[in-house]
Parts: C-alpha cells; sequence; structure tokens
C-alpha cells in the first residue's frame, strides 16, 4: 500500500488518471481544442467531397 501508485494528473493535480498522466477530463479538454481545430478542416473537406460526390460540377 503505497501513496506512490497514487499518481495525480499533471494537468489539474486533482484526479488520478487511469493509465495516463493525465486525467480522462483534462485529456478531453486537449482532445477538444484539437478537434475543434480539426473540425473546421473536416468540415471544409467534407464540403468538397460532397461537391464531387454529388456529381455537380463547382463553377468557378
Ligand atoms: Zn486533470
Amino acid at each position: 500500500m503505497s501513496d506512490e501508485k497514487h499518481k495525480r494528473c499533471i494537468v489539474c493535480g486533482l484526479v488520478e488518471p487511469e493509465d495516463d498522466a493525465i486525467c480522462i477530463h483534462c485529456k478531453a479538454v486537449i482532445r477538444g481544442e484539437a478537434i475543434e481545430h480539426r473540425h473546421q478542416e473536416k468540415k471544409d473537406a467534407d464540403r468538397v467531397l460532397h461537391k464531387e460526390g454529388s456529381g455537380d460540377i463547382p463553377k468557378h
């Protein structure tokens, strides 16, 4: 029974992470920020793919 086994999140230092150095909550926050960035890119990509997939030729 050693406290060494109980690690604390290196980000918030409050929660015990399951098997990482960062707890799920902080992970979600970090991921959320990353996803937000990707979301915008994916949106644009989806738009392009949708245009091509629908068979409509984009006019420029
Ligand atoms: Zn945390």
